[in-house]
């Protein structure tokens, strides 16, 4: 028989079933979500992947690079939907990574859960289910990599999780796509186009890649000491549109005449001005250096760009890449 619905497990939350002497661990897998999945919907054959057992802090770019191998493996093999469930902390990393590399004519929705399967509260089941009525919704056209939580429907590029515990965690900016109603997907908005696509494979050598935010009062200590380790590259979280405290911008501005250096807003949400102001560590003055413009990212999807760019060979496009966040 050939596969609907392709499952594939990271762990997580989701997946953990087992509270041992240190706290909960992953028990559960790929062929118990697809088991549960078929028994909702036995007209489709549902598959399971299991790619690792972990807490999502345990996931490494190299698991990305996996995963991102393994879709498009079942995707030549002809399968159209995918379901990804992975830990929730790093969900949105999964979901802005997967949307750079996962082939046109796929649609993948990454789930978790924030409440574990011992909690009575728990959602997983709920989540799963609703990621499969968005992959089951009629138009069946591609919609890229969506993220489908607490019956929201999220694009991969706005999601973000904003709540250390609350089964409402994942929101977007500027709002989610859609919802989940009746075992039905509503989309009643979807993003004008999928951004800084990228070529597979993602080459699975580490690359030093910090995130660092300024603060009130902000001495630059923290990037003068990483400016003399070995590093890649590096993204810091600039105040609200784009200034960096005065220590801290000398050295940006010292450190982007040779590596990539990338500015993101620490507000998590909005557009990084391009000269507005005239302060030591002003955004005008950081860009005339050479200092990366992260647009309307966040540190963090600024920072897996950035990364991901590296390990595909973009390195002479990075300005390219960012400004495709820019508008
Ligand atoms: N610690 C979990 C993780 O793997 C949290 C979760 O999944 O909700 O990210």
């Amino acid at each position: 028989m050939t596969t609907d619905v392709a499952v594939i497990s990271l762990g997580g939350t989701i997946a953990m079933g087992r509270r041992g002497d240190d706290g909960l661990a992953v028990s559960l897998g790929a062929t118990d979500f697809a088991r549960l999945l078929s028994e909702r919907r036995p007209d489709l054959e549902v598959s399971g992947v299991n790619l690792a057992h972990r807490d999502s802090s345990e996931l490494t770019m190299d698991d990305l690079a996996i995963l991102a191998d393994e879709i498009a493996h079942v995707a030549a093999a002809g399968v159209r939907r995918v379901i990804v469930t992975t830990g929730t902390d790093s969900l949105e990393e999964i979901a802005f990574g997967l949307e750079r590399v996962v082939p046109d004519g796929v649609t993948v929705v990454v789930t978790g859960a924030m409440r574990s399967p011992t909690l009575e509260s728990h959602d997983g089941p709920a989540n799963l289910v609703a990621a499969l009525s968005v992959l089951s919704s009629p138009s069946r056209e591609s919609l890229g990599v969506l993220v489908v939580m607490n019956d929201e429907i999220h694009g991969a590029d706005f999601v973000r999780k904003s709540h250390a515990t609350s089964a409402s965690s994942f929101t977007s900016y500027p709002g989610p796509l859609g919802w989940v109603a009746n075992d039905e997907a509503l989309l009643v908005t979807r993003p004008t186009h999928r951004r800084a696509r990228l070529p597979l494979p993602l080459e699975e050598t580490p690359r030093v890649v910090p995130l660092l935010t300024t603060y009130l009062g902000d001495g630059g200590h923290a990037l003068r000491a990483l400016a003399s380790t070995p590093l890649d590259g590096v993204v810091i979280e600039a105040f609200g549109s784009g200034r960096l405290a005065p220590g801290t911008a000398e050295v940006a501005r010292e450190l982007a005449s040779r590596l990539p250096v990338v500015i993101a807003s620490r507000t998590g949400a909005g557009l990084l001005e391009r000269s507005t102001y005239s302060a030591a560590g002003s955004e005008g003055r950081l860009f005339a250096a050479g200092v990366l413009n992260a647009g309307w990212l966040t540190g963090v999807q600024a920072r897996l760009l950035l990364e991901l760019g590296l390990r595909t060979g973009a390195t002479k496009d990075l300005p390219r890449l960012f400004e495709q966040f820019q508008t």
